[in-house]
């Protein structure tokens, strides 16, 4: 579970992007981030992998308080924690098996698992057959397919994903769909911020609205909202 309890961040140059943020995330949900651009969306999710600190307030992530946690031990909060990116952020001179592979190395998995683990999730997400292609031999579907692999190689809990289909085709996105809601069938929380009204207003999952840095909308069976 995640909760955010009064959770403001301010940033250095003085802009305040969340003000008394109040969610609570149970496991298994599947919750899309919505909201203008700057409105705060990108800020709540690095919040969630503490890619940023929040400036007061509470983040619960499973009952362990992030604040609390010391900056050694933030490796292990994030093995809990798959993140995926617009722009994928594949390591380039890494193929995609060694691009997952490195996740499980990162964390010191056992060299006899990584294989068996990382052959898995490739297969999950269909890409078995190009695991020893280069990132920019692949298509931006494949490479994001890449991703989502590299994200849930550890088993984590929960899975973010920050505007995940915004470099993709329509076609593509809802491939990616696919596959991220079969992640969910199998028990991974997942939250997207997304700008896909087609997806949101199909999908009818759980719509969490952000605007000046507010929640202005929870919504169980949620839509988009918004004409963009
Ligand atoms: P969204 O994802 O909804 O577009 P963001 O969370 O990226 O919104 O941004 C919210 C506000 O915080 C915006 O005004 C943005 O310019 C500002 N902001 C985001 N990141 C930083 C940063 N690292 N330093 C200063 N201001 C930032
Ligand atoms: P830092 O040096 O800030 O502690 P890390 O070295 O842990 O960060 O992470 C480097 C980059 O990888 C960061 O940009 C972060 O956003 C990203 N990242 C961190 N954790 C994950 C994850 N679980 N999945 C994907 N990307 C991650």
């Amino acid at each position: 579970m995640i909760e955010m309890h009064d959770v403001w961040k301010r940033y250095p140059n003085g802009v305040e992007a969340l003000r008394g943020i109040d969610v609570k995330i149970e496991q298994g949900e599947f919750v899309y981030v919505v909201g203008p651009s700057g409105a705060g969306k990108s800020t709540f999710i690095k919040l969630m992998y503490r890619e940023e600190k929040p400036s007061s307030g509470v983040i619960l992530i499973n009952g362990v308080n992030v604040k609390r946690v010391r900056d050694w031990k933030i490796p292990y909060l994030r093995r809990n924690i798959g993140v995926v990116f617009q722009d994928y952020k594949l390591l380039p001179n890494m193929t995609a098996y060694e691009n997952v592979a490195f996740a499980m190395e990162a964390i010191e998995a056992p060299r006899r698992q990584i294989r068996r683990r990382v052959e898995e999730v490739l297969e999950l997400v269909g890409l078995e057959d190009r695991m020893h292609a280069l990132p920019s031999q692949l298509s931006g579907g494949e490479q994001q397919r890449v991703s989502i692999a590299r994200a849930i190689v550890n088993n984590p809990s929960f899975l973010i994903a920050d505007e995940p289909t915004g470099n993709l085709d329509p076609e593509t996105s809802w491939d990616i769909m696919y596959l991220l809601q079969e992640i969910n069938n199998r028990g991974t929380t997942i939250v997207m911020a997304t700008h896909n009204k087609e997806i949101v207003n199909t999908m009818r999952q759980r719509v969490i609205a952000i605007e000046q840095g507010v929640i202005v909308r929870d919504e169980l069976q949620g839509e988009y909202g918004y004409e963009d």
